[in-house]
C-alpha cells in the first residue's frame, strides 16, 4: 500500500495551491458580493492545463486522472467553493458525456475549448419536477427535418448564466422509459430557442446557476451525443464520477474552514488564555482534523479506484457522502469556536458554513447516496 502522491501530484498540488492562493483568492470578496463567477479564470487556467485533469492529453488535457482532478478541486475549494463548482463541472458533468461517447466533431468543437478554457460547459437535467427523481424529466427533444427540437425547462444549472453549451437531457421516446428513452443533446448558448436566466442562492455565491428554458429550440442532428436514448445511463455514468470531485470540493472547504479556526482559536483570548486552550475547543479542533483526515482518504480512495478501472460505484457515493456531512460538520463547529465574530458577515466563518450546505444537496443529496450505497450492498 502506498498513501503518497506521486511526486508529480505533489508537484501539482503546491502548483495550484499557489496559483489559487495569487489569482483566485483576491477575487473571491468582489464575486461573494455580486454573486458572479470571475469567467477570466477559464481562459487562465485552461492555459496552464488545470481544468478537466482527468482527460486525455490526446486532446489537450493534462491527463492527470481522477486524483489530479480531486487535486485540482480541492485546492479551489480552499479558496471558494462557488468558483470550485464552476470549474468542477467544465472537468466533470458538463463534458464527461462528450468525453466519453462524443463524436470526434464534438471533442474537438466542445471538449477541446473546454479543457483550454475558451469554452464554459454547463449540464442540464435537473427540472422544476424532476431533481432526485432525475428520470422523470419532461423536457422533449422531437426529430424533425434533420433537426431535434427541444421543449422544456431545467433548474438550478451551475454555470447556466455564463455557459457556451449545456449538454442538455431530454426524453426522445417517452413510450421506452428511462433507459432507452432519455438522450443527450449539447445546445449552444445563442441557438434560437434557447434562454437563460440567472437564480441567487445564499451560498456558494462566488458560482453561478440559471433556469434555461428550450422553446421550439432546434439543434443539429450531430449535436446528439453518442447513441439516442442512451443518455440515462451515460449522465448517471457522469454523476457517478462527479461525486468524487465533488466530495473533493467539500474536503477544501473543510481543509479552509479547519485552518482559519485553529488560528482564530490560537489568537482570541479569554479568560487569560488562548481559547485553543480550553478542552472544549481543542477537543473540537482534534475532532474537526480527525474527520477531515478521514474524509481525504475515502476520497482518495475512490479516486484511485476510478484510476485504475476497478468498481467505484459505492466508494465514490460513501466519499461525496462522508465528505459532506464532514464539512457541514466542520463548518458548523468552525462557527461556534468563532463565537459572535463567526457570524458577522465580514467572517469567513459564515461563509464557509453557508457553503457547506451545498455539499449535502448537490448532484445527489445525501439520502441518495444512501439509496446508492445500500442498493451496492443488496438490501434495495
Ligand atoms: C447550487 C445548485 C447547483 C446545481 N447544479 C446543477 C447542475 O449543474 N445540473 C443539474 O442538472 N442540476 C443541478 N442542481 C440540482 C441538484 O442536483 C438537485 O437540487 C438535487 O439533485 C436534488 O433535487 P431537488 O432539489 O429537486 O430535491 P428533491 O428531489 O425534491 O428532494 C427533496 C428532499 O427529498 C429527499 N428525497 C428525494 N427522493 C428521495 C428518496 N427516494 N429517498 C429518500 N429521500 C429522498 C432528498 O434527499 C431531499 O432531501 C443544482 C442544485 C443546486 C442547489
Amino acid at each position: 500500500m502506498d498513501f503518497e502522491l506521486s511526486e508529480e501530484q505533489k508537484m501539482f498540488r503546491e502548483a495550484i495551491h499557489q496559483f489559487a492562493e495569487k489569482e483566485i483568492a483576491p477575487l473571491v470578496e468582489e464575486a461573494e458580493k455580486t454573486s458572479t463567477f470571475p469567467i477570466q479564470l477559464f481562459p487562465k487556467m485552461g492555459g496552464l492545463g488545470y481544468l478537466c485533469l482527468s482527460y486525455s492529453p490526446e486532446y489537450g488535457a493534462a491527463g492527470m486522472g481522477k486524483v489530479g482532478e480531486c487535486i485540482a478541486v480541492e485546492e479551489v475549494a480552499y479558496y471558494a467553493v462557488g468558483i470550485a463548482a464552476g470549474t468542477m463541472v467544465q472537468g466533470g458533468i458538463g463534458t464527461a458525456a462528450i468525453n466519453l461517447h462524443g463524436s470526434e466533431d464534438q471533442k474537438q468543437k466542445y471538449l477541446v475549448p473546454a479543457i483550454k478554457g475558451q469554452k464554459i460547459a454547463a449540464f442540464g437535467l435537473t427540472e422544476p419536477n424532476a431533481g432526485s427523481d432525475a428520470a422523470s424529466i419532461e423536457t422533449t427533444a422531437t426529430k424533425k427535418n434533420g433537426k431535434y427540437v427541444l421543449n422544456g425547462t431545467k433548474i438550478f444549472i451551475t454555470n447556466g448564466s455564463i455557459c457556451d453549451f449545456v449538454v442538455t437531457a431530454a426524453v426522445t421516446d417517452k413510450s421506452k422509459g428511462a433507459r432507452g428513452g432519455i438522450s443527450l443533446f449539447v445546445v449552444e448558448s445563442g441557438t434560437a430557442g434557447f434562454s437563460r436566466s440567472k437564480l441567487h442562492k445564499f451560498c456558494a455565491r462566488s458560482g453561478e446557476i440559471a433556469e434555461l428554458s428550450f422553446e421550439d429550440c432546434a439543434v443539429p442532428e450531430e449535436n446528439l451525443i453518442g447513441e439516442e436514448g442512451q443518455g440515462f445511463p451515460y449522465l448517471m455514468e457522469s454523476l457517478m464520477g462527479g461525486r468524487i470531485s465533488h466530495a473533493a470540493r467539500s474536503l477544501g472547504l473543510a481543509r479552509a474552514t479547519f485552518d482559519a479556526t485553529i488560528e482564530y482559536a490560537k489568537e482570541r483570548v479569554q479568560f487569560g488564555q488562548p481559547i485553543a486552550k480550553f478542552q472544549a475547543n481543542a477537543f473540537k479542533l482534534a475532532r474537526m482534523d480527525m474527520e477531515i483526515n478521514a474524509a481525504r482518504w475515502v476520497i482518495y480512495n475512490a479516486a484511485w479506484l476510478y484510476d485504475q478501472g476497478k468498481p467505484y460505484r459505492k466508494q465514490a457515493a460513501m466519499a461525496k457522502l462522508f465528505a459532506s456531512e464532514v464539512a457541514a460538520h466542520v463548518t458548523t463547529e468552525g462557527m461556534q469556536i468563532h463565537g459572535g465574530y463567526g457570524l458577522m458577515e465580514e467572517s469567513v466563518a459564515q461563509r464557509y458554513f453557508r457553503d457547506a450546505r451545498l455539499g449535502t444537496i448537490t448532484e445527489g443529496t445525501s439520502e441518495i447516496q444512501l439509496l446508492v450505497i445500500s442498493r451496492e450492498l443488496g438490501i434495495r
